[in-house]
C-alpha cells in the first residue's frame, strides 16, 4: 500500500508517518531524509543532487523522483511505503504517478492532515529544531539539548510568525490544487482533522485507511485491532 501524506507545515505529518509506519509495518519515506542520505552516501543521484545544492539551487523534481525511485524499488519498500514530503505541487503529483507506474506501483491512498492556520502559527512558533540531526521539538527553549544527538536546539528563521504565515500561504496556493488533481484522477483523498491529540489523529488516519473499526453502540468507542 502506497500512502501519500499531504498537509501544511506543523500539522504533524512526520509524527503521524512514524506512527502509521509502525502500525502498518511499511516504511516511512520522508523526501528530505532520503535526499540527505543519498547525498551523504554519494550515490549517483546523490552526487547529482549535491551539485545543485552546492550552487545554491533547488534540487529539481526529476532528481528527487530518481532518489525516491531507488528507495521505492529497494526490498524495504516491497509491501509499500508512507510518503512524507513527496508531493507539494501538481507537477510533483504527476511526476510521482509516472515514476510509480514505471516500477509497477501506484498511489493507493492520499491522507490530507488539516489544521487551522492560527493553530499552525501557534504550534510552529513554539517549535525548535536540533541544529545537528534536525529533529523538531515542541515547547522547548532554544539552547536546550537534543535528546537524540546532544546538539543544541535552535529556532529557525522560518518559524517566526511572519515567515510562518508566508509558508502557509505558499502551501495553500500549491497544495489545494494537488488535492483536486488526485480527486480528478479518481484517487481516494481523506481529509483528517489534525487539530487533536496525536493518538486521536493516528486513530482517524487508520480509520481512513480502513485499518481501525468503530465499535457499534453507545459512546461509539474507538477500538484497536
Ligand atoms: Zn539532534
Amino acid at each position: 500500500m502506497i500512502i501519500v501524506l499531504l498537509g501544511p507545515p506543523g500539522a504533524g505529518k512526520g509524527t503521524q508517518a512514524d506512527r502509521l509506519s509502525t502500525k502498518l509495518g511499511i516504511p516511512k519515506i520522508a523526501t528530505g531524509d532520503v535526499l540527505r542520505a543519498a547525498v551523504r552516501d554519494g550515490t549517483k543521484r546523490g552526487r547529482e543532487a549535491k551539485a545543485y545544492m552546492d550552487r545554491g539551487d533547488l534540487v529539481p523534481d526529476s532528481v528527487i523522483l530518481g532518489i525516491l525511485q531507488d528507495v521505492m524499488t529497494s526490498p524495504a519498500a516491497k509491501k509499500g511505503a508512507i510518503l512524507d514530503g513527496a508531493v507539494r505541487t501538481v507537477p510533483q503529483a504527476e511526476g510521482l504517478g509516472t515514476m510509480l507506474k514505471e516500477i509497477g506501483k501506484k498511489v493507493d491512498k492520499v491522507l490530507l492532515f488539516d489544521v487551522d492556520d492560527e493553530e499552525l502559527v501557534k504550534r510552529l512558533s513554539g517549535r525548535t529544531v536540533c541544529e545537528g540531526c534536525q529533529t523538531p521539538y515542541m515547547g522547548r527553549e532554544p539552547g536546550s539539548i537534543c535528546e537524540k544527538c546532544g546538539h543544541k536546539l535552535v529556532r529557525r528563521k522560518d518559524d517566526e510568525p511572519e515567515a510562518i504565515r508566508n509558508r502557509l500561504e505558499v502551501y495553500r496556493r500549491q497544495t489545494a490544487p494537488v488535492v483536486d488533481w488526485y480527486r480528478n484522477h479518481k484517487m481516494s483523498v481523506s481529509r483528517i482533522d489534525a487539530d487533536a491529540p496525536v493518538d486521536t489523529v493516528t486513530s482517524r488516519a487508520l480509520k481512513a485507511l480502513g485499518r481501525e473499526k468503530r465499535e457499534e453502540g453507545r459512546g461509539k468507542r474507538e477500538v484497536r485491532k
